[in-house]
């Protein structure tokens, strides 16, 4: 991501990345892995589940045979997953987090679904019939791995490549919201499923990215969550029970009336003339944001480091700090009137873990000046909230 960030800034004299979004996309990667601190991965138990009662055939695990055929069983299962989670809405509200952001670059890879992994595993297990576990773990990870890098506006063209595999090329248009991009280019490695299936598209126009409705904020819940909200509200606008159901199974542009994934043409037009939601903020509070997106970054890393050590209470407690922490730099920057509030409890219960040893400083030698950034923060946003308080209150008078 720094390399991207290096050579785009040569390539193209400007910066790729944006803090505020690319902050966005690595919070969403983060929060995507959070369920592995308290539960094994969806994919991998269900598999070994379905392998181990009701596996058909066995193939050798070290014959070459079985490696290039999970090769393109998981890449082929794919495809599937990914398509269902664009053509059916309540899939599609897992899923649509990845595609809103409205930049294209390597964090936007990062940019992962919190829900999507409690349905994907489904897709997958007609190959725990007959693949063992232990290359299927593999390949799901190398299919998982292989997808980061196509996220890049840099890489233009790869020639005869274009042809077999998902490449940037390819992967821009799947993140599109121009007409001809919508719905296309779902394959993970290899593009021959989408030329096979019919729903390939090459790159044409310039791609705009991101949600048909951007969704323009910086708060990651409602990045992950409020597709679901939508989805609910939207049923409840329909009396009939077809269309309440319909509502979640069929496309996300379905309406009454519509084919199975709605009208295309009834979405907002694109001129290429659109610019990403990029609100400005001031370089202090951006210096701030990263300082203590890094502090939590190391959270993050060391609770993964010792979960095995921590209790479940523990383990929830510090998952709740680290979506607190998340909503909470969102908030600030959005610069939203409440986060002076919200940032002030939050440094508090920050000083309280240092405190007690549940927070540490990446390098021990920083310790105090961590734990006095932190205290100074504290006294900041304490400030901010009773100024804040007292102007509310000589309004009200
Ligand atoms: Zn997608
Ligand atoms: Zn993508």
């Amino acid at each position: 991501m720094l390399l991207e960030l290096v050579v785009g800034a040569m390539m193209t004299g400007r910066p790729v990345v944006t803090l505020s979004d690319g902050l966005t996309s690595i919070s969403a990667g983060m929060i995507s892995r959070l369920p592995l601190l308290v539960m094994r991965g969806c994919e991998l138990s269900a598999y070994m589940y379905v392998w181990n009662h009701f596996r058909l055939l066995e193939l050798p695990w070290d014959s070459a045979w079985t490696w290039w055929l999970t090769f393109l069983g998981v890449d082929f299962c794919y495809y599937w997953v990914h398509r269902f989670a664009h053509e059916v809405a309540i899939l599609w509200a897992a899923h649509q987090v990845h595609h809103s952001s409205e930049y294209y670059n390597l964090t936007t890879a990062l940019r992962q679904s919190l829900t999507q992994q409690f349905t994907s595993w489904i897709f997958y297990l007609p190959m725990a019939l007959a693949v063992p576990p232990s290359v299927f773990a593999v390949h799901i990870q190398l299919n998982l791995l292989y997808q980061f890098w196509i996220h890049t506006e840099l890489i233009r063209d790869l020639g005869p490549l274009e042809w077999v595999f998902n490449t940037p090329k390819h992967h821009r248009v799947h993140h599109g919201r121009n007409l001809y991009c919508i719905d296309k280019n779902y394959g993970g490695i290899l593009i021959v499923w989408d030329r096979l299936f019919g729903t390939f598209a090459a790159e044409s126009d310039k791609v705009i990215y991101g949600l048909v409705f951007p969704i323009k904020t910086f708060e990651i819940l409602h990045v992950q969550l409020h597709y679901y909200v939508y989805l609910w509200k939207k049923s409840k606008f329909y009396k009939a029970l077809s269309n309440k159901v319909s509502t979640f199974i069929k496309g996300p542009s379905w309406k009454p009336g519509k084919p199975r994934l709605g009208d295309h043409v009834d979405n907002p037009k694109v001129t290429g003339k659109e610019v990403p939601h990029d609100p400005n903020w001031p370089l202090s509070f951006q210096v701030y944001v990263t300082f203590h997106f890094l502090l939590v970054l190391w959270t993050y890393h060391e609770l993964f480091e010792s979960k095995m050590m921590l209790s479940q209470l523990t383990l929830l407690g510090m998952t709740t700090y680290i979506l607190l922490t998340l909503t909470s730099l969102g908030f600030i920057i959005e610069q939203r009137p409440s986060s002076a509030f919200l940032e002030a409890i939050r440094c508090v219960i920050m000083v309280t873990l240092l405190r007690f040893n549940y927070l540490r400083s990446p390098i021990p030698l920083l310790s105090v000046p961590t734990e006095a950034f932190v205290s100074l923060s504290l006294l900041y946003w304490a400030l901010q909230s009773f100024s804040q308080l007292f102007s509310i209150k000589k309004k009200a008078d």
